[in-house]
């Protein structure tokens, strides 16, 4: 069912491939690259929270650090702040069941598509998830928040093209959009 039109409170966007260019366990914070036209977009959103969530299985497989991890979300941020938008949170799971580092390297809840972030978030903001939206390249980005109640738009950016076939088949309901851009239009239009 592709529902429009409708109240918008917060959006949970993935980050790498979908709110910035996919660089593969981006450590350097030179390599933010907003996901074209997405920033005016989001400044038009009047009275949207947003949400940041993101998988980053690199520090579990030691790939990258916490400080470089909070350094690109920062860069995102300060990126984002030109055009005057606000991320009110970047929610990170940094685990993965085969990771390197043995605190990190275990199942959580947090992984997309597990919800545990969102959850947390929705809880701590008092949000309705029937009102919030999910946005991310990967089936488990839309798996997450649909789960929840949420809308959810599939990108086919970063990976998008290769999860698609996949969403098509295991989540019907979720909308598809080229770009980050699009997918706001979608959502708000
Ligand atoms: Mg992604
Ligand atoms: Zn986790």
């Amino acid at each position: 069912m592709k529902r429009r039109n409708q109240a918008l409170d917060a959006l949970f966007l993935d980050r790498d491939g979908t709110l910035i260019v996919e660089r593969g366990f981006l450590a350097d914070p030179l390599g933010v690259r907003l996901s074209p036209g997405a920033a005016p977009r989001l400044a038009a959103l009047e009275g949207v929270k947003l949400f940041v969530v993101t998988n980053q299985s690199g520090l579990a497989r030691g790939l990258l650090t916490w400080p470089q991890v909070e350094a690109v979300n920062a860069e995102v941020g300060r990126r984002l702040s030109r055009y005057r938008v606000q991320v009110e949170e970047f929610l990170v799971c940094p685990h993965h069941p085969d990771g390197a580092v043995p605190e990190l390297a275990r199942r959580c809840r947090c992984r997309k598509p597990g919800t545990l972030l969102h959850e947390r978030a929705l809880r701590a903001h008092g949000l309705d998830p029937r009102r919030c939206a999910a946005i991310g390249d990967k089936v488990e980005d839309v798996a997450a928040g649909l789960s929840l109640g949420m809308r959810a738009v599939h990108v086919l950016s970063g990976h998008g093209r290769e999860h698609r076939a996949r969403v098509v088949a295991g989540h019907p309901e979720a909308l598809l959009a080229p770009t980050l851009a699009v997918a706001l239009d979608l959502l708000t239009t």
